[in-house]
């Protein structure tokens, strides 16, 4: 059945998803259960003051479940508190994301250049903490990897990116920039074609949840991460377990303490 493991033991991770939001207060320990039971280690993004110290609750409770802590790119009013918590809990994070431009939501040049400075100032924590930084760039794909070009950041991880393939490509090929591909890449011209031009070796899975699923009306979830990956094994014509295990290894290159709490 669609979504659902190979193999008993077979892990996959699902690199973005945001367990702290609204969408799973009814029923978060399920949702995680799901997750668990199949396979998945979730790497978890609080994007707001108040998701921070939820997200960290769960990464307590929850043995699977890795946190990611930064702030959606409209919310950058809020960068000095992040800025700050960040280096106060980075030993319980695995990475600094999400951060990123949104131009989608950002129209103006003046906000757009404050949104840069916010998105440096986040991916410079990253450096320091030597973490990776987890990056949204929505209708800005094209001038997110031009600022991060222009940091030192070695470790990029570019979420649900919307931008031109032949960017993509290049970004991971000379600058070894990670891609990480949602759920909905069943539903996303965009998204197959992303597939095709990553580098295989950058090649990363996420659910995005509870947004970005196969049905874009339902919520998502990360037990949906086997979906994204049955996907991305078909575009690109190869086994599922080859490919199953392929991201895997890249995905433990980029978060190699993802897996280290079972
Ligand atoms: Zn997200």
């Amino acid at each position: 059945m669609e979504g659902k493991p190979i193999r008993g033991s077979a892990k996959v991770i699902d690199t973005h998803c945001h367990l702290e939001s609204e969408e799973f207060q009814a029923d978060l320990p399920g949702v995680i259960e799901r997750a668990t039971s199949s396979g998945v280690w979730m790497i978890t993004s609080g994007i707001s003051p108040s998701g921070w110290p939820e997200c960290l609750r769960i990464v307590s409770s929850y043995p699977s479940v890795y946190a990611a802590v930064g702030l959606e790119p409209d919310r950058y009013t809020d960068l000095e508190l992040a800025l700050a918590w960040i280096h106060k809990n980075s030993s319980a994070i695995v990475a600094v994301g999400e951060t990123g431009l949104d131009h989608y939501l950002v129209r103006e040049h003046e906000q757009r250049l404050e949104q840069e400075a916010a998105f440096r100032a986040l991916t410079q924590l990253a450096i320091e903490l030597r973490l990776p930084v987890q990056v949204h760039s929505r209708s800005a794909g094209r001038r997110a990897l031009e600022v991060l070009a222009g940091t030192d950041a070695g470790k990029v991880h570019m979420h649900a990116f919307d931008g031109k393939a032949s960017l993509a490509r290049d970004a991971s090929r000379n600058l070894g920039y990670y891609f990480s591909v949602p759920t909905s890449v069943v539903r996303s011209p965009q998204k197959r074609k992303l597939v095709k031009a990553v580098e295989y070796e950058r090649l990363l899975l996420e659910t995005d949840s509870p947004v970005l699923g196969a049905d874009s009306r339902t919520r998502n979830e990360p037990a949906n991460v086997w979906i994204a990956l049955r996907e991305v094994a078909s575009i690109l014509g190869r086994d599922i377990e080859e490919v199953r295990l392929a991201i895997l290894e890249n995905t433990r290159r980029l978060y190699p303490l993802v897996g280290s709490k079972e």
